[in-house]
């Protein structure tokens, strides 16, 4: 399955649905598009590549990931408190 790419606006997906290799060029361009619009907001956009488990997740520092793998601390939480 081919690598989906999304674009990101401060952390947060804005546009995703692009797939492989071009879906990244499609995404980049995208971007470009917003940064014209609005060149003050350049460091604010980037295109990164989605969690293949997670929609509209990086997949470099996803959420809902991080979220499962704190959950199997859940085994040991007697000795919690
Ligand atoms: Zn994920």
């Amino acid at each position: 399955m081919a690598t989906e790419y999304g674009v990101f606006e401060d952390g947060a997906c804005i546009e995703a649905g692009f797939h492989g290799e071009i879906g990244k060029a499609a995404a980049e361009a995208h971007m470009a598009d917003l940064v014209a619009a609005e060149p003050g907001m350049a460091d604010a956009y980037e295109v990164d590549e989605i969690c293949p488990d997670h929609d509209e997740q990086p997949k470099n520092g996803c959420e809902e990931c991080a979220d499962e793998e704190s959950e199997d601390d859940t085994e040991d939480r007697d000795g919690r408190s």
